[in-house]
């Protein structure tokens, strides 16, 4: 950025700019493969701070067209979603107060750590249902603005469900509420000769023109993320327009949020687990047909190969779990252990977990399930409780295994968040493994919520092979033609980013992704947030930026 336009922009807020190496460096990566440094990163301090900097960007757009606002929270975005080339918007510093709890609706700022919101929520006995593996790294602006969803996504839906209003700044500065609204409060934003009265307008028309051809290209699959959610934001029947549907995970494509309010649920007293190994696929489907009825709070499940590098891997699980989950995990996993090293591990491991206020009736579901299933003859055990820990281990803490730097190889999340009909899990999982096992240089994990069918494979490799890098975008289009071909999601939660915004078309077609780009027209004219996520990203551009160093 040049030196007179920096200074400006310095002048025009409260909070820090900076401009370091180091801090660039930082901000140049998320959680992704990718790589891209941006020329600023401000923290800005308040409210009237994110209203400047979108003015600023607005007023200088003309002269210096490449300038725009990327909003980030923790950074710990899969897909490339929280990393730009202008200005990277960080909440974390400032916008992170502790949650303010009134009933069972809490409003919290986007750089809170989703951690430290929940010491707060649990102190009502209340709990945010949907919150992503990521707990203990993640912030709530990144929850929101990727429509997050977790273990919990079973029973409780994602994000999406859970928010009732948002605050954002819009394109032109101006700050509004995003919220349910009736057919009377719309008209009176129809009337606003304002941003935000523009929207509503031209948006009402865009869906109402559009109602058959949105209804039915929303995946009838049980989660998404990809793309932008139209089909769910006007409900003619109970005449509710809500743009808060829009928001959640648009990916800071639409604006910049400040706030929002969160409703949680109370916490459960008691779990009662089902394990289930699975020699192989043959009986999933009959398993999942069994489980499904019985209503758990999530259904869950990791395969051979997760378990085969944590032992493979010892010494650095071992470092990850300390020594008190490392015994845990140890004593939980002790027959799947044993089975490695006699040739009979499982295929796949499935956790189904109920949750309830009364463990007798827990206790019962877990005896129908396992007469359900009898016929089946698979190994099981159960987990009451606080027994349920030592299993939730290996499922929570295996990507973060492999994610810190496993003897020079490391995460490459590019097919990591497909979602398929459940019932074609034996159908569609080995297809694409057939395709990983094609690449040696991939080595691959299978794990995921396998009752939402969204699956989380996450290959380890080493990112400076030629052969890895020309692979990925091959691999990549191979796995998301099957998807597709089965009417699923290319991603269940961690959203588009750069890596999946060009697949978009693909799963959506070119007449929904036309409405997308005239969605982000209608909120950001100018292109202002966060460019190439949503609309505009190719397959070139994030391959041109792929990390080359971790
Ligand atoms: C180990 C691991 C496990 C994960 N497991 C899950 C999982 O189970 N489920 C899941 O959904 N995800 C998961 N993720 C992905 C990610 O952690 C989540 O999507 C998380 O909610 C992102 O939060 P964040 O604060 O880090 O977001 P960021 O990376 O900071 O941002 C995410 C997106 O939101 C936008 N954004 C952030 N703040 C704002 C704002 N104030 N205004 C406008 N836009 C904003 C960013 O531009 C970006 O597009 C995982 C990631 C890791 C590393």
């Amino acid at each position: 950025m040049d030196e007179k336009l920096l200074e400006q922009l310095k002048q025009s807020i409260k909070g820090d700019v900076v401009t370091d190496e180091q801090t660039l460096t930082t901000f140049s990566h998320d959680a992704s493969l990718f790589e891209v440094k941006p020329q600023v990163v401000v923290y800005p301090k308040d409210e009237a701070d994110v209203v400047s900097l979108v003015k600023f960007v607005d007023e200088n757009k003309k002269e210096y067209p490449h300038l725009s606002l990327t909003g980030r929270s923790a950074g710990t975005d899969m897909g490339g979603g929280s990393i730009n080339e202008s200005i990277i918007v960080a909440f974390g510093k400032y916008f992170n107060h502790p949650p303010v709890i009134t009933g069972d609706v809490a409003t919290a700022e986007p750089g809170l750590f989703y951690r430290d919101f929940e010491v707060e929520t649990l102190k009502h006995n209340l709990l945010f249902a949907s919150y992503p593996a990521s707990r203990g790294l993640c912030a709530m602006g990144g929850i929101v603005n990727n429509n997050s969803g977790g273990e919990k996504s079973m029973e409780y839906g994602k994000t999406e469900r859970f928010i009732k209003k948002i605050q954002v700044v819009l394109s032109d500065g101006s700050v509004c509420e995003l919220k349910a609204l009736n057919k009377e409060a719309l008209h009176k934003k129809f009337e606003l000769k304002t941003r935000e009265g523009d929207i509503y307008r031209k948006l009402y028309k865009l869906i109402d023109d559009n109602y058959e051809l949105l209804q039915k290209a929303k995946p009838t699959v049980s989660k998404n993320s990809a793309g932008y959610f139209l089909w769910n934001v006007w409900d003619p029947e109970k005449n509710i327009f809500d743009l808060t549907k829009l928001w959640v995970g648009a990916q800071g494509t639409l604006g910049l949020m400040l706030k929002a309010d969160f409703q949680l649920v109370p916490v459960k007293k008691h779990h009662a687990m089902q394990i289930i190994y699975m020699p192989d696929m043959t009986h999933l489907g009959d398993v999942v047909n069994e489980v499904i009825p019985l209503g758990p709070e999530s259904f869950e499940s990791y395969d051979d190969n997760t378990l085969m590098l944590a032992l493979r891997y010892f010494p650095e699980f071992a470092k990850q779990l300390g020594i008190f989950g490392l015994i845990q995990s140890g004593l939980a996993f002790m027959p799947a252990f044993l089975g490695m090293l006699t040739g009979h591990l499982p295929k796949l491991i499935l956790q189904v977990d109920f949750a309830g206020d009364d463990l007798e009736e827990l206790k019962g579901k877990i005896a129908t399930l396992k007469e359900k299933i009898k016929p089946l003859h698979l190994k099981t055990s159960t987990a009451l409780d606080d027994q349920e820990k030592r299993y939730w281990l290996v499922r929570r803490e295996s990507f973060n295994l492999l994610r810190n730097k496993i003897r020079n190889k490391h995460t490459a999340p590019f097919i990591d968040d497909f979602v398929i009909d459940p019932q074609k899990i034996a159908e569609v999982i080995p297809q694409i493994t057939n395709i990983l096992k094609k690449h040696p240089e991939f080595i691959f994990t299978v794990a995921g919520h396998v009752g939402d069918g969204n699956f989380h494979i996450i290959p380890l490799v080493d990112i400076n092979n030629p052969k890895v890098r020309t692979a990925i975008p091959e691999i990549a289009k191979q796995v998301y033609d099957i998807i597709v071909s089965y009417h699923g999601s290319i991603t269940g939660e961690h959203n588009d980013g750069l890596v999946r915004t060009p697949f978009l078309e693909k799963m959506y077609g070119e007449k929904i992704v036309a409405l997308f780009k005239e969605t982000k027209e209608i909120f950001d004219p100018e292109n202002i947030f966060n460019p190439r996520k949503k609309v505009g990203g190719t397959l070139d551009y994030a391959m041109d930026h792929l990390r080359t160093n971790w």
